[in-house]
């Protein structure tokens, strides 16, 4: 990425430096040679052309003089700086900003040196990341630069994706490490004489195929949330018998179903069709139909229903305990759970949320929840009707 960025910066700074000289070149030109010259279609197609660049490129572009000042700027840096002045033109650098990062850059430019990777924050209602590189502009007689040419690059977004980044791999290494210690434990505590006892012996290693299996799933989830968020997954949309499907799931379900006491529920008339990857909608039920089971109370029910609307909507309703709603905005986020213990202890990975997300904005849809405290929760996946946009 930096190197991108550093690359890009080269490829700026020459194409800015050569719309300087064409500028202050037609400027001299204009005040020498007078208009006839200056308006050639040649010159004006290369100065116009470097204009547009300049004027349409997100990047901000600064230029200042010995005396700090503002000589030239684009517009992403005056929507940088002050969006509410019409030009960034001889205004101090400090009247713009009061960052040492950027005035200590521009100073260094000013020195005839060369600044790059320099990352500045503003702290506006919204924050943005930018990676500053700064360059000399003509030589002052051997006493540092005339001025000092700065592109600021909007990072934000990479910024933001590799703190998610960060924050993916230090939650990964951390729900391996639990199940992990936990065989590794049980398999010294065999070796240190459990293995004689015959019921121990068993019991533990009933745990240790337990965090295997854990482990199994997690990597399996992980797999998979990554295949689909890296654009890995191509969708088969078709129709899809709605009433069957749920058949499906719920009959695959159902051991798990009667070993909670949870009555499974399909409300969906027999003759509702939506437009889906088959497997996949099944995988997204499958998920739903079994966090309902597994939060649901004894007794409890896992309702399936169906509605018709702008979009299809299938609901997933339980009558369990509920979600509160502070916990509500983060539900789908990658390993974010209400009970981290509790999830875990009924083998959860907390990614299941993630995936189905994930399934339902590539079908172009979105999955919502609503949920009330001792009432229970109601998943719906919403899906786009063939043909609509
Ligand atoms: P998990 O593997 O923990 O089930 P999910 O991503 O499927 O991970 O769900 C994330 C969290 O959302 C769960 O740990 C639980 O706290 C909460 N949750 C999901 N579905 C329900 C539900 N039907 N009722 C109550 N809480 C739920």
């Amino acid at each position: 990425m930096v190197m991108v960025v550093e690359v890009l910066a080269a490829l700026l700074i020459v194409v800015v430096i050569v719309w300087f000289a064409t500028r202050s070149k037609s400027e001299k030109k204009h005040s020498l040679e007078g208009s006839e010259q200056t308006n050639s279609p040649e010159h004006l197609a290369g100065s116009s052309l470097l204009e547009a660049t300049m004027t349409g490129m997100r990047e901000g572009l600064l230029v200042v003089n010995r005396d700090m000042r503002v000589v030239a700027s684009n517009p992403a840096a005056r929507k940088l700086f002050n969006p509410s002045v019409a030009t960034l033109q001889s205004q101090r650098l400090t009247e713009l900003t009061r960052n040492p990062a950027i005035y200590s850059a521009f100073l260094d430019g000013l020195k005839g040196l060369e600044r790059s990777g320099v990352k500045v924050e503003t702290h506006g209602p919204e924050r943005q990341i930018f990676d500053l590189r700064v360059v000399p502009i003509g030589s002052a007689n051997g006493n540092g630069a005339e001025g000092a040419l700065g592109v600021f690059f909007d990072i934000t977004r990479t910024e933001r994706l590799e703190i998610v980044r960060q924050e993916f791999l230090s939650n990964v290494s951390h729900e391996l490490r639990t199940p992990l210690t936990a065989i590794i434990a049980f398999v010294e505590t065999l070796e240190n004489g459990a293995l004689e006892d015959q019921e121990s012996c068993q019991r533990f290693l009933a745990i240790i195929r337990k965090n295997a299996s854990r482990m199994h799933s997690l990597i399996d989830d992980i797999l998979e949330l990554t295949s689909i968020e890296g654009g890995n997954v191509q969708l088969r949309a078709g129709p899809v018998d709605l009433y069957t499907l749920v058949q499906d799931v719920c009959a695959s379900a159902a051991a798990k179903a009667a070993a909670q006491n949870v009555t499974l529920k399909n409300n969906i008339e027999p003759d509702v069709m939506v437009y889906a990857d088959e497997r996949r909608l099944e995988q997204m039920l499958t998920n739903l139909i079994d966090n309902g089971i597994k939060f649901s109370r004894e007794q409890g029910t896992v309702a399936i229903s169906y509605e018709s609307g702008t979009r299809d909507k299938i609901l997933v309703q339980d009558n369990g305990d509920g979600i509160p709603s502070q916990h509500l905005e983060r539900l789908f986020e990658r390993f974010y759970r209400v009970d981290r213990a509790r999830s875990r202890d009924m083998g959860g990975t907390g990614l299941g949320l993630a995936i189905v997300k994930h399934l339902a904005l590539l079908h172009r849809g979105e999955v919502t929840v609503t949920s009330e405290l001792g009432k229970g929760s109601t998943f719906t996946i919403h899906l786009p009707k063939p043909n609509s946009d």
